[in-house]
């Protein structure tokens, strides 16, 4: 997952309001153990003093004397409260504020959008825009790439080559010098063939320079993009934030995508530096694969980040590619907080449809990291596909939750888990590891359905 190291320390310091002994009341002192060391956490992630502050002020603001007056009988009701001050404060320091952008992301099925990139050589804007492109194209989008990146060698064949893999057409030149030009051309024979996702690719240079600057005004007044795009690097923590602040002033980037949050330590400064431009952040990019791009929104980041599973972006993820009955009424009852054995027979179904596993399991609410199977896809679709043939040899009431498989000591649910394997070829050890995960997702549904933690937002298709 994207910042696994920042997710885990805040995650153990949430853990502290569970408190080691039921009895002890949760005082100010557990209170700032636990700002402490999400300040501590957020700092090694590069995030900006003031907005670590901040955060710290606001949650304080919002529990502090619910927590001086606290004694331990509402403990339960105190750590949910503190817990979602942490989320939301967490959730707006991520949320874009300030000024905004000119023109919001937006994608018009069936029209052309022009969708320009820009940002530094080395960014990662070449190979975002292949993620990009993969996107769209996985959800159905008549999709075009247009080279306009004549100053570096080599730019026109690495876009060509993806592509190329991606099968979609595209346009550029070796000849032509005139990025301007080429810019021009090639929107105007895309939107005429009838293409709705039509981007452009910009020049990167070393740093920002009043040439580059020039270049990418000149281009944007040609083509009049419907958004622009400024592509960035994680690595660099707070420091983007200026940088943001540059190109959002010479060309009204409308939103950003930041690349390399795989493994890398600062992505939180960096995020939270983006936010604090005003301009959006569209995705993120997460490695080097086509498929290392997600849909990036400041609330499913902060729960996944939390542990507690991005149930929206799931939901979301499901929506964008499936249809169908079965659908709603899975989403109907997970948003009641019911999950059944059913349920999860259809989200590994679906899942095994969406692809990459490592990112789209990391997605579902209560499915520890550790439970996502290592490897590559193929160890995982294996897994998969074994969890859904033990839920095969599942009864109708079994499956419905209508015969509790969890009973413990009961001789008739060791038949049954006997009768299971037996029937799917597995060892009943098999069995009991999937119930034991169906239990933990359960049970994180039913908190985040109680919590209303699943629904809201403001999410956008994407
Ligand atoms: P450009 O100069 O901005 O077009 O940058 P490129 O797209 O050529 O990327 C520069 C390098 O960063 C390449 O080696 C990419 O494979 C790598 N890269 C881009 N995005 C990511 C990402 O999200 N994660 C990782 N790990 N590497 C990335």
């Amino acid at each position: 997952m994207v910042l696994a190291e920042l997710g885990g320390k805040l995650r153990s310091s949430l853990h502290r309001l569970q408190g080691g002994r039921g009895d002890d009341a949760i005082t100010t002192e557990t209170l700032d153990a636990v700002l402490r060391d999400i300040g501590e956490a957020l700092a090694e992630s590069d995030v900006r003093a003031e907005l670590v502050t901040d955060l710290k002020d606001n949650i304080r603001r919002k529990v502090g004397d619910a927590v001086s007056e606290n004694t331990a009988s509402s403990n339960a009701n105190l750590a949910r409260q503190v817990q979602r001050a942490v989320v939301d404060e967490l959730t707006s320091m991520l949320t874009p504020s300030g000024e905004g952008s000119a023109k919001p992301y937006v994608m018009r099925r069936g029209r052309p959008n022009v969708i320009l990139f820009v940002g530094l050589q080395g960014a990662g804007k070449t190979t975002s825009i292949a993620k990009f492109a993969h996107h769209y194209l996985r959800r159905g989008w008549k999709t075009a790439m247009v080279c306009a990146d004549t100053f570096r060698a080599g730019a026109f064949d690495q876009l060509k080559q993806n592509a190329t893999k991606l099968r979609v057409p595209f346009y550029g030149s070796y000849t032509e010098a005139d990025p301007v030009s080429i810019a021009e051309e090639g929107v105007d024979r895309f939107v005429q063939d009838g293409y709705e996702v039509i981007i452009v690719d910009t020049s990167g240079r070393h740093r920002q320079e009043e040439g580059l600057f020039e270049e990418m005004q000149e281009i944007s007044a040609a083509v009049n993009p419907s958004n622009t795009i400024f592509v960035m690097d994680a690595t660099q923590g707070q420091a983007v934030y200026d940088q943001a602040r540059a190109f959002h002033s010479a060309v009204n980037v409308g939103s950003v995508i930041v690349t390399k949050l795989d493994g890398h330590a600062r992505g939180g400064g960096a995020i939270s530096a983006v936010a604090a431009t005003g301009s959006p952040i569209v995705f993120l990019g997460s490695g080097e694969r086509f498929e290392d791009l997600e849909a990036f929104n400041a609330q499913s980041f902060v729960s996944k980040l939390l542990g507690f599973g991005d149930m929206r972006g799931f939901m979301e993820e499901i929506k964008s590619l499936n249809s169908g009955k079965d659908r709603e009424e899975m989403m109907k009852n997970m948003a009641k907080g019911q999950f059944t054995l059913r349920d999860l027979y259809k989200q590994f179904q679906s899942v095994s449809k969406m692809g990459p596993l490592d990112r789209v399991m990391g997605m579902m609410p209560g499915m520890p990291e550790h439970l996502i199977p290592k490897g590559g896809d193929d160890e995982r679709s294996k897994q998969l596909r074994k969890f859904l043939v033990i839920m095969d040899s599942m009864s109708d009431k079994e499956l419905d939750g209508k015969i509790d498989l969890q009973k413990k000591n009961d001789p008739a649910t060791e038949k049954r888990i006997r009768r299971i394997a037996a029937g799917s070829g597995c060892h009943p050890m098999e069995v009991r590891a999937l119930l034991q995960q169906h239990k933990q997702m359960e049970s994180m549904v039913s908190k985040m359905g109680k919590s209303g933690m699943m629904g809201g937002g403001n999410a956008k298709q994407r």
